[in-house]
């Protein structure tokens, strides 16, 4: 059956950028998701005019749960797999108060990408490739309170995805109650998020090299860098299409790579997540 490589959010910003560059070298339909059909469609149309037509079209709103599930039916019976999931579909929520931003971010940056990865790895065929879509904003070293950052840091090794999750519950239900920085949180929504991303792209990576089935899958977590996108007003200096290069690069590994679970930069450098250092 055909290859197929899915892309979350792509009707604009970077995931419109990965989108072209994938159609550029990947050997399959590259499937554009985006959560409303006139954005997506529009998108579509724009790329196949520069004669991508490789690149297809299909609904998904990764906070509703019964949109991934009709996605993953329509993959499965169109493709009978998967074979490159980029989950860049993200938010910088700036509504107040900051209970409820926390609340709306952490759902759609961790917990929505968590209920997509849940109902898409079965479809995962053996050599694919998923790329999660971090942040700078993500780094460790973002947190100060050392008994917190152990606990991410052991993503990967010891930390399970029901401890993650509950951390990130107690993140939002601190952030509500307004007492998260005395609880040793940074003060910033988004970049908790993006944390909390990493270390189940961490966890992700460990079940999968568990799994003699998925020996070569393998998952990422990239910084795509600043870019000029809605997201950011504009103010980033990237283009998309800069943004997108470590998320080809990561959606496009060779087989039998040894980069797994890794942080890999804008650059396509790998960086060490726990221990740093990480560029300016
Ligand atoms: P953007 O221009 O705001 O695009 C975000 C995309 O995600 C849009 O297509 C949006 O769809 C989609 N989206 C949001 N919620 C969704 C949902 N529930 N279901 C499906 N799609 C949804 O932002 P961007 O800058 O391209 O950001 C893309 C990713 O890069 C995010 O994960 C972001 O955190 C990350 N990132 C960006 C930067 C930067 O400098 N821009 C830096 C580091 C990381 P709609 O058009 O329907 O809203």
């Amino acid at each position: 059956m055909r290859k197929v490589a899915i892309v979350t959010g792509g009707n604009k910003g970077l995931g419109f950028g990965i989108c072209r560059g994938l159609a550029q070298v990947f050997d399959g339909d590259v499937l554009l998701t985006a959560r409303n059909t006139q954005r997506g469609i529009q998108a579509v149309q724009d790329l196949q005019k520069e004669g991508l037509t490789n690149v297809k079209f299909h609904l998904l709103d990764i906070d509703d749960s019964e949109s991934i599930a009709a996605m993953a039916a329509f993959v499965k019976e169109t493709y009978g797999g998967i074979d490159v999931l980029v989950n860049n579909a993200g938010i910088k929520s700036r509504t107040e108060p900051f209970g409820l931003q926390a609340k709306v971010t952490i759902a759609t940056n961790y917990f929505s990408v968590q209920d997509c990865c849940h109902q898409l790895f079965p479809l995962l065929r053996n050599g694919s490739r998923v790329v999660n879509v971090g942040s700078s904003s993500g780094v460790l070293e973002r947190i100060q309170d050392q008994d917190l950052k152990s606990k991410f840091a052991s993503s990967g090794s010891t930390l399970t995805y029901e401890e993650l999750d509950n951390l990130m519950r107690d993140f939002m239900e601190a952030a509500n109650a307004g007492d998260h920085v005395a609880k040793g949180w940074p003060d910033h929504t988004y970049a908790v998020s993006k944390i909390g991303l990493t270390a189940l792209t961490r966890i992700q990576q460990q079940k999968f090299s568990e799994n003699p089935d998925l020996k070569d899958v393998v998952i990422n977590h990239v910084h795509p860098g600043y870019m000029s996108t809605d997201l950011t007003c504009h103010k980033g200096p990237l283009t998309i299409d800069q943004g997108a290069k470590s998320s080809i690069f990561a959606a496009t590994l060779p087989p039998n790579t040894d980069v797994k679970g890794q942080y890999i930069w804008s650059d396509c450098q790998i960086l060490d997540w726990v221990h740093g250092p990480i560029p300016a």
